[in-house]
């Protein structure tokens, strides 16, 4: 029998009460928690801090992935982000072959304004109350340092800096594994995986979509960008000589690969409706608005997309190796098994007319099952 139990607990003040109030969350009953195993709902008056961590599985390992810190519009939002993003961790660390389980973070608030040390150790202390069925790294709007801080109060945490024996900023590797799939996918596509001159939107260029750009430059692409941090767009854009797309143009044109690189569910009615490219592969978490919809959409569009739990996990290998004692060098060469990964994961796609995604969740869920 399959085991849907979901555990809801507050520590010092609960939302729950105010959930109910605004009637936004079937806290106990509603089919959004999916088999999560735990989630927890996290508020300090004391630090301002609100978030809530997702245990979605432990069966491969303990509940690895990274915390997000966001200005979400609302707690519905958060909430339905991080069980999202708990679950795809499940199948990330699956398919990778990687004894983790799923489990991911959210914390409501702008990272720019909201976060401060005692918010961080603060987290730490719920992250801590779970005793290891989650461990924390980075997310969007989290760096190695905020690692440090959440380290004051739980060893459950990877991803810290390298002078305190930690690796460091996953975000580098996840990109070569981005960069890795890209390749594959290229070479399923083309025939060959030389990139030189092909046109490839970057939206997002954060950590990741930074340093993907550079791979991607190496290998002679023309790159365009968009992010909505104008700064950040320009001083990238005049740092790394590429062309900016502006927000409104950027689906109208045509691109030989399309990375998005953001957040997620940019692969939707509206922009695949728009999208001219031939592949899309990224960094970003939950491209596919709708699962099973979105994904099968873009094989009829024959647009190859690359899953995106498959081809960015490179950032989880890396914080794996943190757990494992691994050398640079292995983690690296566990993340170029990405290529093949994904070019075994397209054949399939090809020789069962399944869509890509649901190829890699069928290779996922196999190993979960053994
Ligand atoms: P980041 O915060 O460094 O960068 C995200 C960038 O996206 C920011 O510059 C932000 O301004 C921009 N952005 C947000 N919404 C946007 C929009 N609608 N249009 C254009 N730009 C937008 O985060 P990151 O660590 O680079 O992560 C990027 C994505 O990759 C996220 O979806 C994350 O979950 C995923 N991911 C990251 C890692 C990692 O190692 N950092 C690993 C796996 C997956």
């Amino acid at each position: 029998a399959q085991h849907y139990f979901t555990t809801i607990k507050m520590i010092k003040i609960s939302t729950i009460n105010e959930a109910i109030s605004n009637n936004d969350v079937q806290v106990l009953d509603s089919s959004i928690y999916n088999g999560h195993e735990k989630i927890l709902f996290c508020k300090d008056t004391s630090t301002n801090l609100k978030a809530i961590i997702a245990v979605h599985s432990t069966k491969l390992g303990p509940g690895l992935g990274g915390c997000r810190m966001w200005d979400y519009k609302n707690q519905n939002e958060a909430l339905n982000d991080v069980l999202r993003l708990s679950r795809g961790m499940t199948y990330k660390a699956s398919i990778t072959g990687l004894n983790l389980g799923g489990g991911k973070a959210v914390i409501i608030g702008d990272s720019k304004k909201d976060k401060t040390k005692e918010l961080m150790e603060s987290f730490g202390e719920f992250v801590e109350s779970l005793g290891g069925k989650y461990i924390t790294a980075e997310d969007v709007g989290m760096s190695p340092s905020d690692m440090k801080d959440i380290r004051k109060k739980t060893s459950h945490v990877v991803g810290t800096p390298k002078e305190m024996g930690g690796s460091g900023d996953p975000s580098i590797v996840t990109a070569y594994g981005v960069y890795m799939g890209i390749k594959g996918s290229a070479k399923f596509r083309w025939g060959n995986d030389n990139l030189q001159n092909k046109k490839v939107f970057v939206q997002g260029v954060g950590k990741v979509g930074g340093f993907l750009i550079d791979y991607l430059k190496k290998d002679g692409c023309e790159i365009i960008i968009n992010d909505i941090d104008i700064e950040k767009m320009s001083e990238i854009a005049s740092n790394k000589n590429v062309n900016i797309v502006s927000e409104n143009e950027m689906f109208n044109k045509s691109y030989d690969i399309y990375a998005p690189c953001a957040l997620g569910a940019t692969l939707n009615d509206e922009n695949i409706e728009a999208l001219k490219c031939e592949i899309i592969a990224g960094g970003a978490n939950n491209q596919l608005e709708k699962e099973g919809f979105h994904d099968v959409l873009l094989k009829k569009k024959n647009i190859l997309y690359a899953p995106d739990f498959l081809i960015n996990a490179g950032g989880l290998i890396n914080v794996y190796s943190e757990l494992k004692k691994w050398d640079k060098e292995k983690t690296l060469r566990m993340t170029e098994n990405i290529y093949d990964t994904t070019i075994s994961i397209l054949k399939r796609s090809e020789k069962e007319d399944i869509s890509t995604h649901k190829a890699a969740l069928s290779i996922a869920k196999e190993r979960l099952n053994k």
